[in-house]
């Protein structure tokens, strides 16, 4: 595909294009400024994604207020509390520590914020992640049954920074049985998160409901 980086619009048409229409796309806006998201909202689009919460917070108080705003990236405990009252979907859980502490700033706001459980199937050390086994104890332990204020809807998954297809195949193709085996158990869930620039074609072939598309739209980052 080719991707025309100065126009922002027809970026977020052509991925748009390329989607089927129950895949959201979620237009991941990290260091990119306000002007140029602007120019995707003016577009259309209305579903961002930001990798730190601070920033994310900033664009929120700046950018009109029916965006709907995802973290995407590695969450701390003690920056929750940023983005609680606003925050739509968070990605990237990966401990019942962090849902707990999501659970307790999201009564603050009394709000209950949607959740996915991060599985790691990247064979970088780098990315975070339960296996499918600890997010499956997870979900069926008896402690998460008193978050009131958090629901876990879904999976999100990061594969490896490669173009080898057999290995994404893979990646994906195990993200999705562990996906599909736990809706058997647990028919709240509804979003398989996967897919990137690179990669979302794929990862639409193998289950992906929601694709994180960041550099395809914006351009390349600094
Ligand atoms: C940056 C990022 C993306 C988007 O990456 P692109 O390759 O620019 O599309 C998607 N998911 C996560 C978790 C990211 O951090």
């Amino acid at each position: 595909m080719n991707f025309n980086i100065l126009n922002i619009a027809a970026n977020i048409e052509t991925v748009k294009t390329s989607l089927p229409k129950e895949v959201t796309l979620v237009a991941v806006s990290k260091t990119k400024p306000v002007t140029e998201i602007m120019q995707a909202y003016d577009a259309g689009q209305r579903v961002f994604g930001e990798n730190k919460i601070q920033e994310m917070a900033a664009k929120w108080e700046e950018m009109p207020k029916d965006i709907e705003w995802h973290m995407i990236g590695h969450v701390q405990r003690n920056k929750v509390k940023y983005m609680a009252p606003f925050v739509s979907l968070i990605h990237a859980v990966d401990s019942f520590k962090l849902l707990k502490e999501i659970n307790k700033q999201a009564q603050k706001h009394n709000r209950v914020i949607h959740c996915l459980l991060q599985i790691k199937i990247a064979a970088e050390e780098s990315k975070f992640g339960m296996s499918g086994i600890e997010a499956t104890a997870l979900l069926d332990s008896e402690e998460i049954k008193s978050l009131e204020n958090v629901k876990v809807s879904g999976l999100m998954g990061m594969a490896t920074f490669t173009d080898n297809v057999d290995q994404l195949t893979e990646e994906f193709g195990y993200l999705r049985r562990v996906y599909e085996e736990l809706k058997t158990q647990h028919p709240d869930l509804q979003t398989l998160s996967m897919g990137m620039s690179g990669d979302y074609t794929l990862a639409i072939e193998h289950g992906s409901t929601m694709v994180r598309v960041g550099s395809a739209i914006f351009g390349a980052r600094n």
